[in-house]
């Protein structure tokens, strides 16, 4: 993935010239910039805006030129850090994205010939004593206002989502990534039988950033490959350090959440055997999550995937069970050891009779195919009652805990868990 750069331009100085050929396309951190042609200023753009993009996307001349008002600084936008996102679009996109860059050129094309008219027009006009054109008029000033407004929201939605691509890369070589742990707690008898590993990202401005902001975009750039070997390598290091210390019982389990990228990309997911297999703790201790929806959206893959992982002695989690449209039939026909019942069932399953009864099917049917099952998200009594009552051996949630520092994960272990 591209860099974070920044460029620099002095007042008075171009950044491209029409006609040059340039693939990158710039965001105006302070400054001004004047985009325009032979035929006069089309925009003055300040803070904040993007300009080049049509460059960024097709290598085109540059239809215009761009020249800094006053001192300016541009963040540079490379052609890699779109050309990976252009090529993983569905194919009918990528037609429809070529076809309106072709319109888009051709418009500016025929603004500029019109521009051309227009003067020669206003030239002569004048002569005969006719009103001058310009652009000025309030139709066009209410097309551009109209356009503007339309594209604003996306604009802003893209401009965020570029930024975040490469404060996620600052955030790897930073090193503002760091693991907690959430206890999973056997219901019956009551006491810890592991953790999940959850990643959190300190942002330096904006604080925690939620795992649910990042991970997808992590997950389309790439980056989430460091980032998961960071989290495998912490937690089962973490694991290590207990098992060491005879911290807590010596078969605590780490659960650690895999993406889509290191299951289905072969390099990334031999890079997390690896990593699993080279570990000194037991694999049986090591539980592996994958998300319903990642199953589902590749059903055809993972058998042998899955099988792989079993082969290493780690143990398979199924995440999020019931948020995705699969059917109760494919379960058997993948190893899994354990079920995640979704936190969205566990919450609305005491006092709605549907509720309580689709976990008890979930939890039945689990059992009768040899999984455990953990609960996600219990935040009442109530529900760990429920839950016990259907024989859901494991849950997890802030009834007993929120995700913890690696510290007072420790402390947790060391001190005798309350009954719930
Ligand atoms: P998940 O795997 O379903 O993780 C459980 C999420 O539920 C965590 O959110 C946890 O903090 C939250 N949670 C636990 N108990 C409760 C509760 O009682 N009530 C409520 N409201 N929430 C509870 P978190 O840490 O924000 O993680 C969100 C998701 O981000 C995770 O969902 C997982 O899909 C993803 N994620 C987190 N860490 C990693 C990671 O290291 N790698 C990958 N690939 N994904 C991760
Ligand atoms: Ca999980
Ligand atoms: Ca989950």
């Amino acid at each position: 993935m591209a860099r974070l750069y920044r460029a620099t331009y002095p007042a008075g100085s171009h950044v491209f010239r029409q006609g040059d050929v340039d693939d990158r396309a710039y965001i105006i951190e302070s400054g001004k910039i004047e985009i325009s042609t032979p035929q006069g200023v089309l925009a003055v753009l300040p803070e904040a805006e993007i300009f080049g993009e049509m460059g960024l996307l097709d290598r085109g001349e540059r239809s215009a030129s761009a020249k800094a008002l006053e001192d300016t600084s541009l963040i540079v936008v490379e052609r890699q850090q779109i050309q990976s996102k252009v090529d993983r679009a569905d194919p009918v996109l990528r037609y429809l994205l070529s076809l309106l860059l072709n319109r888009l050129r051709s418009t500016h094309r025929a603004l500029s010939e019109l521009g051309q008219l227009v003067d020669d027009g206003a030239a002569n006009g004048a002569r005969n004593g006719a009103r001058k054109p310009t652009l000025k008029d309030p139709d066009m000033a209410a097309l551009n206002e109209a356009k503007r407004t339309a594209v604003d929201e996306l604009h802003q939605h893209a401009l965020r989502r570029l930024k975040l691509e490469q404060e996620i890369q600052q955030a790897v070589d930073r090193k503002e990534f760091f693991v907690v742990y959430q206890p999973i707690m056997r219901l019956q008898p009551f006491n810890v039988s592991g953790f999940e590993a959850l990643i959190r990202w300190k942002h330096p401005e904006r604080g925690l950033v939620s795992p649910m902001d990042f991970i997808p975009v992590a997950e389309e750039t790439g980056l989430i490959v460091p980032i998961g070997s960071m989290v495998l390598d912490t937690a089962l290091r973490q694991v290590d350090s207990w098992r060491s210390k005879k911290i807590g019982p010596a078969s605590v389990t780490m659960a650690i959440n895999l993406s889509a990228r290191q299951f289905f990309e072969p390099s990334d997911f031999e890079a997390v055997l690896k990593q699993v297999t080279g570990s000194s703790v037991p694999p049986d201790q090591v539980k592996l999550e994958v998300t319903e929806s990642i199953i589902m959206d590749n059903p055809d893959r993972v058998g042998d995937i899955l099988t792989e992982i079993k082969q290493t002695g780690s143990r398979l989690s199924l995440d999020d069970f019931g948020t995705g449209y699969s059917s109760f039939s494919y379960l058997h026909q993948y190893p899994f050891d354990v079920l995640k019942v979704d936190r969205s069932f566990v919450s609305r399953m005491v006092g709605n009779r549907r509720n309580h009864d689709i976990v008890r099917a979930i939890v039945g049917l689990a059992h009768d195919l040899g999984m455990e099952v953990v609960a996600e998200g219990i935040e009442k009594d109530e529900e760990a009652d429920a839950l016990r009552k259907l024989d859901c051996e494991y849950g997890q949630g802030y009834r007993f805990s929120k995700p913890l520092s690696a510290e007072d994960a420790t402390a947790f272990l060391q001190q005798r868990p309350k009954a719930a």
